[in-house]
């Protein structure tokens, strides 16, 4: 392997998420010798899996698009992904119910996907293509400024990507909300809470977030949504493995203490009475507990723990003993009013009286998930960050409306069903990955600025401080987490 940067032979990664995994690997691919210091005992953070009682189950995200930023560290690497990592497109993006029994299997191909939307809900073709156009738009004239580059280098904006970028201004509906923007689009209030619900992928709310936001769609809609082999865990273990075969090195059960500084510069990593030193210092911590535990030194920037968290979530893990064959591996069980949703989600801290649910049944697509005859169930409802709720009465509470709401719309009483379970809250989510108030992704992008106001992938203070993961820039999820690694290898070549 090349050494292309003689400046950093050596770097510490705190934290073995996705963003971290991603970090180490393109670093130990120019040739750093790399470690990892991970908390826990297994590397993937929020991208883990367990098994209860025959049932697997992926205990974090569930849904995958662009899977081409995972087999990127492959080729990087000089491995073929096929034989490391397998994946299949879905041919059905996701099973939608309503309450009134209206339901939608949406295909995943664009022209199949308008056809039957046009019909189903009485809505226009042209529609639907003109929004989808409108969404590419943005996407290819933004891609390289906000999702693959730092938005806080000046040569950022000296680019011709960026200029091309600013020209296109109104195209992006920024000064509309994405509930407004899809009011506009479509007539059908179903059609518009379908798309609206795409602002919950970065764990905002539609009634706030930006009209830019329906570029979101766009990953799924068309670029298409997968299922690694073996389910999504696959991703974490794939990419442990590769970071493993690069001669990185992981230390488990070990939690950083504090960066260690010399005017201004990284020099190393404490933990417990040893001090691992390296020339460069990447966190995949959530920024906030970074600063507020790793650099007590420094005061911790304000704008940054002001921030709004995104939203966090309840999820039930149920071993269920039966099959549902209108099921899917993705199905969305909408509520009546979705606008109260998201008002009790951001503006009151609480869940509404009828709320959405999310059903993920890994089974569907990887049998040996869970006994036969039975399916794995992942059920989840957002939530607004902990805010110091009484979490315990929130769950009991939810899991009765659950049971009732899936009961009724599958006409079927679930609860005798339920083989196995186990709960994670926002409290658990914190505690297991030091997540800020157990947010999903971070802080919430329900500002327009919110790009700008992600803390960058580096330290404007602190010389040879990078940040990884889905609290700083470009956002959360799994594949802006995979693009905050390859900024930050790109930053750490300065
Ligand atoms: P994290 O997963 O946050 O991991 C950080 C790691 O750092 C942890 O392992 C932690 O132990 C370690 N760490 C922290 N502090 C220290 C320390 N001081 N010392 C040592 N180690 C430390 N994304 C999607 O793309 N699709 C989805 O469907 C989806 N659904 C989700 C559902 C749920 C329930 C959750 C929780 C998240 C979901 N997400 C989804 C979001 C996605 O999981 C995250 O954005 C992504 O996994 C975050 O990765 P990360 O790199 O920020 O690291």
């Amino acid at each position: 392997m090349l050494k292309s940067n003689k400046m950093k032979n050596t770097a510490l990664v705190i934290g073995a998420g996705i963003g971290g995994l991603a970090t180490a690997i393109r670093l130990a691919i120019r040739g750093i010798k790399v470690k990892v210091i991970e908390a826990n005992g297994y590397p993937g953070g929020k991208l883990t899996a367990f098994e209860i009682k025959g049932y697997r189950f992926d205990a974090g995200p569930s849904l995958f698009t662009m899977p081409q930023w995972v087999l990127d560290l492959f080729l990087l690497a000089n491995e073929d992904p096929k034989k490391h990592f397998k994946y299949k497109r879905k041919k059905v993006a996701c099973h939608y119910f309503w309450p009134d029994n209206t339901q939608f299997f949406a295909p995943s191909e664009r022209d199949e996907f308008v056809a039957k939307a046009a019909q189903t809900f009485n809505e226009k073709p042209q529609n639907f293509f003109q929004y989808f156009k409108r969404a590419e738009k943005k996407f290819n004239l933004t891609r390289s400024l906000f999702l693959e580059q730092s938005l806080h280098k000046l040569k950022t904006f000296l680019g011709t990507d960026t200029l091309k970028a600013l020209a296109h201004l109104n195209t992006y509906e920024l000064h509309k909300t994405l509930h407004q923007a899809n009011e506009q689009n479509f007539n059908n209030p179903k059609v518009v809470q379908l798309f609206d619900r795409f602002a919950t992928y970065n764990g905002s709310s539609p009634y706030q977030t930006s009209g830019m936001m329906t570029l979101i769609q766009h990953l799924e809609q068309h670029y298409g949504t997968y299922i690694p082999e073996g389910g999504m865990h696959q991703i974490t273990l794939s990419l442990f493995e590769l970071a493993k075969r690069l001669g990185v090195e992981f230390h488990f059960n070990t939690m950083a203490e504090q960066i260690i500084t010399d005017q201004n510069k990284v020099l190393g990593v404490k933990v417990s009475q040893t001090v691992f030193k390296a020339d460069m210092v990447v966190s995949n911590m959530d920024v906030v507990p970074t600063y507020v535990k790793l650099l007590p030194q420094y005061p911790t920037p304000k704008k940054i723990v002001k921030q709004e968290p995104s939203s966090a979530a309840v999820i039930f893990y149920w071993g269920i003993a039966k099959e549902f064959p209108q099921l899917d591996l993705h199905n969305i069980f909408f509520s009546t009013n979705y606008k109260a949703e998201f008002e009790a989600l951001f503006q009151n801290h609480a869940v509404a009286d009828d709320f959405t649910v999310y059903v993920n049944i890994t089974s569907k697509e990887v049998p040996k998930d869970a006994p036969k005859g039975c399916e794995n169930w992942f059920v989840m409802v957002n939530t607004p960050a902990d805010y110091g709720q009484d979490w315990e009465t929130l769950v009991a509470s939810l899991r009765a409306r659950i049971l009732a709401k899936l009961s009724r719309q599958l006409n079927t009483d679930l609860e005798p069903l339920i083989a196995c379970e186990e709960i994670l809250t926002p409290p658990l989510i914190e505690q297991k990955t030091q997540s800020y108030k157990g947010a999903l992704y971070g802080s919430s992008s329900n500002k327009a600025t919110a790009a700008f106001l992600r803390h960058p992938n580096f330290s404007q203070r602190i010389k040879n401080l990078y940040f990884c993961g889905g609290s700083v820039h470009p956002g959360g999820g799994i594949p802006l987490c995979l693009l905050s690694a390859k900024i930050v290898d790109e930053l750490s070549k300065e």
